[in-house]
């Protein structure tokens, strides 16, 4: 497995390979079993395309971090991030330094403006500006045939389809289903930053997700019943927004009558954590 860090690296890599499909992984490492199972579905998506090869990205980007929010304490444990590519056949992983993503002097910004103004960025102001940009970068940087992404950030996965479309990208995007704990809690590279308590507090919004799906499955089509209760049952969380969606567009709904998602964000014990599930 190669370890690409500069930009140059890169496309010496991929130009020794012409003609040999490969399939793009973008994370922002720290690991877990959800980001392998990409890795695992990029595997699948390479042979069936002949024989091609995977790529992953490991950049902690932080255009997609706001001043108040995680950037240095996020996990960068790059040594066991390398290891677990190379056991689930990543050809080659590019972990650049910043500096090599974003000029000093740099002045184009990539926004969507319509699935962005709401849920997740309706809280994290600038977010999806952040994703997009590198996002784009990245497809730009390896010209994928195709790029996985997973739907545990159902919204970001919403706004990099729409992106892809709209700037005519390379390849194909697939999403990949949510990965959980064996208890429920959806995997995150931000749950190793929760304390023992908050971990345990944390496992009401995978529960809280069954019971919305358990109202859907008994006939409940209004929105707002589906979700009632959210903050007791999620309670010690602090809530940052329970919404149901329109599953293509995002819009608020408030009677099901189309697949709708229904998207939680959440914090725990000082973590931002998020979930979801689509009713369809
Ligand atoms: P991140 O490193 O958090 O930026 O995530 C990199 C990619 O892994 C994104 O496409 C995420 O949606 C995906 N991902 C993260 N956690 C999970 C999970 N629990 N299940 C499926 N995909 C995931």
């Amino acid at each position: 497995m190669e370890v690409l860090r500069r930009k140059s690296e890169l496309s010496a890599w991929l130009s020794e390979r012409r003609g040999v499909p490969r399939v793009l992984v973008p994370t922002m490492g720290a690991l877990h079993r959800g980001h392998t199972s990409l890795f695992d579905l990029a595997r699948r998506e390479a042979a069936a395309r002949g024989g091609g090869e995977v790529v992953a990205t490991i950049f902690v980007n932080p255009t997609q971090f706001g001043p108040n929010e995680d950037f240095a304490a996020y996990p960068r444990p790059l040594e066991a991030d390398l290891a677990k590519c190379r056991e689930h056949g990543v050809d080659a992983v590019f972990a650049p330094a910043a500096a090599e993503v974003y000029a000093a002097d740099r002045s184009v910004t990539v926004t969507e403006t319509r699935l962005s103004a709401r849920l997740c960025g309706a809280s994290r102001p600038g977010h999806f500006d952040g994703v997009c940009t590198v996002v784009a970068k990245l497809f730009h940087l390896t010209r994928p045939d195709a790029a996985v992404f997973g739907e545990k950030d159902y919204q970001q996965l919403a706004i990099i389809r729409r992106m892809h479309a709209d700037l005519f990208l390379s390849g194909e995007v697939v999403g990949m289903p949510i990965v959980r704990e064996p208890d429920g809690l959806a995997m995150s590279s931000r749950n190793a930053n929760l304390s023992p308590d908050a971990r345990r507090d944390a496992l009401a919004i995978s529960r809280f997700l069954a019971e919305v799906r358990r109202r859907f499955a008994a006939g409940e089509r209004d929105a707002s019943r589906l979700v009632a209760g959210a903050h007791e049952a999620l309670a010690p969380g602090r809530i940052d927004y329970v919404e149901v969606v329109d599953a293509a567009d995002l819009a608020p709904v408030t009677v099901v009558e189309r697949p709708v998602l229904v998207a939680v964000a959440a914090h725990f014990g000082g973590v931002r954590l998020i979930d979801n599930t689509v009713l369809a």
